[in-house]
């Protein structure tokens, strides 16, 4: 008997009918090894810790066999790729495989570099070890830090050589989400003039992921409102834990406000709002201070690509969905200054907050001061402020901030404030350790961080996780190529 044969697959995306991916099978890298295993990922999924003893799982993993009940398709979506629309895109190096009945609901299981589909334009279908290693572990950690995201479940590896700026080796990470569909699936059907189909998708994706919306008086009013919501939730937590994506381009934008798609991503080490994370963003748009301004653009895409299921007059049509997205700004401001109230340790609100927040920000710009390590060590400074300190350069404007700051905190809130402000997130440097490490074929160091970042609340075993960068560090350059 096969080992997965007592899993349940749905294939409700597949119901949607041809028009909107293509069916095709993997193609499997050439004799595959294991690089890494999320066990918190196979939880969730419900699935026994020695999930992947069984050769079938490899095998599967890797592309080169279907389980019973595995049914691969490549979706096809459009999107606009800084801030210009940019086509037809589509799962290009992305197989879905079905969705598997878990404790949490039905989970979409998604190949990442299987293959060439009719949607990999002039890609190659591949994803390379290095950039694999990098979602795999953010997607991890993010979860373990309570950000909405995908989910990495296991990554796998082989010798096949893949062309990037240098020749790299092939790798496949298993992504995991209760759904994959971004602004871009709806943007394709707007652009390409199929209102139908464009119902269709959105009556689809209410009645399975939304389905409190089909209640509202317009549904897909409550649909934008609700994904207005859910993104404006998701850049406070970007926002709050100095992460930037890198690129936020329509067709990367989850329609459940899941971060998607880790390419070019970064925490930022020392704080500066301007900090682009992606080398080939030349101009800075996705830079971090501009990723909420830049999310409320991608949910105007959106409502523009909705704007033909709408009755009535176009421009009362447009006011609604415009109603809709604005939510998205009040919702932010919400979302933030809860976060970042959180992070301060702060008692209540009061109306002085804001500037609070505000300042201790702008003290970090002026001193570059490391994001994590500013909060993580104001969550001790009520006691010992000196860590703290050490780190900014004008330390009578800290002291005199610190003095607000006591405040509106107390001693006691600084047990909640490590809770929040993690000890450990994914630096480009300990990425890279972990890449070097494999790429000589040693994937402890990718199973140890794993390790530590699904723990980003206590202090590490190992300090260096949690220290300031080395110098190199600021020399590492991550760009669009994965
Ligand atoms: P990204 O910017 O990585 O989110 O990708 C944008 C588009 O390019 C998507 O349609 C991807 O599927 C496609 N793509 C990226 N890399 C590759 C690749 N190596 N092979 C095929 N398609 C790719
Ligand atoms: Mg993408
Ligand atoms: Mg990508």
């Amino acid at each position: 008997m096969h080992p997965f044969d007592g899993l349940t697959w749905t294939h409700r995306f597949a119901e949607l009918g041809p028009n909107f991916f293509t069916e095709l099978p993997p193609q499997g890298l050439p004799d595959p090894h294991w690089v890494a295993r999320s066990p918190a990922c196979a939880e969730l999924l419900g699935w026994p810790a020695h999930w992947a003893d069984a050769p079938q799982a490899l095998d599967a993993m890797a592309g080169r066999a279907c389980w019973p009940g595995m049914r691969p398709l490549a979706t096809v979506y459009s999107g606009h790729q800084f801030g210009v629309w940019a086509g037809q895109l589509g799962d290009g190096r992305a197989l879905w495989l079905g969705e598997v009945a878990t404790p949490h609901g039905p989970h979409e299981l998604q190949l990442k570099g299987a293959g060439l589909t009719p949607y990999s334009r002039r890609g190659d279908g591949r994803a390379v070890l290095r950039s694999s290693i990098r979602e795999f572990l953010c997607s991890e950690a993010m979860a373990a830090l309570g950000v909405p995201t995908t989910r990495a479940l296991c990554i796998t590896g082989s010798a096949l050589p893949v062309m990037r700026e240098r020749v790299e080796t092939a790798a496949v990470v298993t992504r995991v989400a209760p759904s994959f569909v971004r602004f871009g699936h709806f943007e394709h059907f707007a652009h390409h003039g199929q209102p139908e189909a464009l119902r269709q998708l959105a009556d689809w994706f209410i009645r399975h992921h939304a389905p409190e919306c089909a209640e509202a008086p317009q549904p897909v009013v409550a649909l934008l409102a609700r994904v207005a919501r859910q993104t404006a939730e998701l850049m406070a937590h970007w926002q709050s834990l100095g992460f930037c994506h890198g690129v936020m381009n329509t067709d990367n934008m989850s329609m459940l406000g899941l971060t998607l798609d880790y390419g070019p991503f970064g925490f930022m080490d020392a704080f500066d709002p301007g900090h682009i994370c992606n080398h080939s963003d030349d101009r800075g748009r996705y830079a971090y201070a501009r990723q909420p301004a830049v999310a409320f653009w991608n949910l105007h895409a959106l409502a523009q690509a909705l704007l033909p299921l709408m009755p009535g007059e176009p421009e009362a049509a447009g006011e609604q969905l415009l109603d809709a997205v604005e939510g998205y700004r009040s919702h932010f401001a919400q979302a933030m200054q809860q976060r970042m109230g959180a992070k301060l340790g702060l008692a209540g609100s009061d109306a002085s907050d804001q500037a609070l927040i505000d300042d201790f920000l702008k003290l970090m710009a002026a001193s570059r001061t490391d994001f994590t390590l500013s909060f993580r060590r104001l969550a001790d400074a009520w006691h010992t402020p000196e860590p703290l300190r050490d780190l900014f350069i004008d330390r009578d404007a800290l002291d005199a901030w610190l003095a607000r700051w006591r405040q509106r905190t107390t001693a006691s809130a600084q047990a909640g404030m490590r809770a929040v402000n993690p000890a450990v997130v994914l630096r480009n440097h300990l990425a890279e350790g972990a890449i070097r490490a494999a790429e000589r074929g040693d994937f402890s160091e990718t199973e140890r961080l794993l390790k530590v970042l699904s723990r980003p609340f206590d202090e590490p075993e190992n300090p260096g996780d949690a220290a300031l960068p080395p110098d190199w560090a600021s020399t590492l350059e991550v760009s669009c190529s994965s």
